[in-house]
C-alpha cells in the first residue's frame, strides 16, 4: 500500500464527505504534514469486492464500502480499517466526514486510548465503524512500541483460540450450492444464513455434502416465535452449534420465550452494539456477537468480552465483510470467544493486508506486535 495515497485530514476530508465518492479521485498523490511527537491520522476508501454475492435476509451485495486508515507517530505506523455494510447506516462519506472532524495531532501519546475515545464520542454520539478504524489503527501503533501483539499484552492465550465459521449463503442451483459447500474445506463450523425463505433447503441442500457442524444466523428473518422454536428444533437434530439473531432485534420478549424453550443457544448481533448493551442482551440472549465495527474497536469490545463472561454468558466474535487488517485485530481477543466468525477477509478478492491465519480451521493469531498485519 502506498502511504502517499493516503489522504491528509482536515480540508480534504471535508472535501470527501461534500462530494461523490470516486476512487478514482485518491489515486494521486496527497503529501502529508504531520508533526513530529503527534498523532498524525490519514485515511481513503477502498472498495471490497465480494468473492461471492451475499444473500442476506433482506438484500443481496457484491461489494462493499470500506475506509483505510494509518497512523503515523515518530516514524512508526498504525493500521486501520472501516467497514460498513449497508444496514448499519454508515458510509464511505459518513466515515471520510467523521475522520475529518478529528484533530488526533492534540494528543501526544497514543497510549491515551480511553482520552482518544472519549473525545471520538464528543465529536458525535454514533459512526463507530469510523471510531474502530481509528481504535485498531492505534492499537496496532501502541502494539509496535511495545513490541507485542496485544493478545499477549491482554494476557491471552494462542493456544486458546476458537474454530472459525465460514459463511455461505443459498443458491438454488445445486452445483453452485455444491461449489460454495467444497469452498469450506478444511473448516470446522459453516454458517449459514437463513431468514431468506431457503431455510431447510439450504440446510438439506447442506447436508449432502458436508457433516460438519453448522451454526445458524437468522438476520432477524424468522417473524413468528413458535416458527423459530420449531426451527430451533429441527436445527439441534442437524448437529447445529447456536442460532444468531432469530427474530427482530426490537422482539424482546418474544426472543425471551423463544431462549427459555430453544435447545440450543440463542446469541444476539444485530440487538446489541457496545458495552451498555451486554447487560441488555443478558435479560433474553445466552450470549452476544461481538464485531470491532459496532463496539467502536478493540478497546471495547475487550470490556464487552470480559463483561459478558462475567454474566455467564457465551462470546461469539464476529466481523464484518473486511481485510485482514481488521479481522487480525478481532483475532487478538479471539482467545476470550467460545466461538468465531472471522471469516471477512477470506469472503473478498482484493486483500490488501498479510495476518491473521485460518489453520487447520482454527484461528491463528499472527506473531507480529500491534494486530499482527503487514501490508501486501
Ligand atoms: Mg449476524
Amino acid at each position: 500500500m502506498d502511504r502517499r495515497n493516503f489522504l491528509k485530514t482536515g480540508m480534504l476530508g471535508a472535501l470527501i464527505a461534500a462530494s461523490p465518492i470516486s476512487l478514482s479521485a485518491f489515486d494521486s498523490p496527497t503529501r502529508q504534514s504531520g508533526k513530529s511527537g503527534r498523532l498524525n491520522l490519514s485515511f481513503r476508501p477502498y472498495e471490497l469486492k465480494l468473492r461471492h454475492a451475499f444473500n442476506l435476509a433482506r438484500n443481496q451485495r457484491t461489494t462493499t464500502p470500506g475506509v483505510q486508515v494509518q497512523i503515523e507517530y515518530d516514524g512508526l505506523i498504525g493500521y486501520g480499517e472501516a467497514s460498513m455494510p449497508p444496514y448499519l447506516g454508515e458510509n464511505v462519506a459518513s466515515v471520510c466526514e467523521f475522520l475529518g472532524k478529528l484533530d488526533l495531532s492534540q494528543f501526544a501519546d497514543p497510549f491515551r486510548i480511553e482520552d482518544i475515545h472519549e473525545y471520538m464520542d464528543s465529536v458525535a454520539p454514533n459512526d463507530r465503524a469510523a471510531k474502530a478504524s481509528v481504535d485498531i489503527a492505534l492499537h496496532d501503533l501502541t502494539g509496535k512500541i511495545m513490541g507485542q501483539p496485544w493478545y499477549k499484552i491482554w494476557g491471552l492465550n494462542p493456544e486458546k483460540t476458537p474454530n472459525t465459521s465460514y459463511t455461505i449463503s443459498y443458491d438454488s442451483n445445486p452445483d453452485e450450492m455444491r461449489k460454495k459447500i467444497e469452498e469450506t474445506a478444511g473448516f470446522k463450523v459453516i454458517k449459514v444464513k437463513m431468514g431468506v425463505g431457503h431455510d431447510k433447503e439450504t440446510v438439506e441442500s447442506l447436508r449432502r455434502f458436508s457433516d460438519v457442524p453448522i451454526c445458524v444466523d437468522a438476520n432477524q428473518g424468522w417473524t413468528n416465535k413458535q416458527k423459530a422454536l420449531e426451527m430451533c428444533h429441527w436445527l439441534s437434530e442437524r448437529n447445529c452449534l447456536f442460532v444468531e439473531q432469530p427474530m427482530d432485534k426490537k422482539a424482546i420478549d418474544d426472543t425471551a420465550w423463544l431462549r427459555e424453550r430453544s435447545p440450543l443457544p440463542i446469541i444476539a448481533d444485530e440487538f446489541l452494539q457496545r458495552l451498555p448493551d451486554v447487560k441488555r442482551a443478558a435479560q433474553c440472549y445466552d450470549g452476544i456477537n461481538i464485531k470491532l465495527m459496532k463496539s467502536t474497536g478493540l478497546h471495547e469490545a475487550y470490556q464487552m468480552a470480559v463483561l459478558a463472561r462475567a454474566l455467564g454468558m457465551k462470546v461469539m466474535l464476529g466481523c464484518m465483510t473486511e481485510t485482514s487488517c481488521a479481522v487480525s485485530a478481532a483475532s487478538q481477543l479471539s482467545p476470550l470467544a467460545d466461538w468465531a466468525d472471522l471469516d471477512g477477509n477470506l469472503l473478498i478478492a482484493n486483500d490488501i493486508f498479510d495476518g491473521m491465519k485460518i489453520v487447520d480451521g482454527k484461528v491463528t493469531i499472527p506473531d507480529r506486535p500491534g494486530i499482527g498485519v503487514v501490508p501486501l
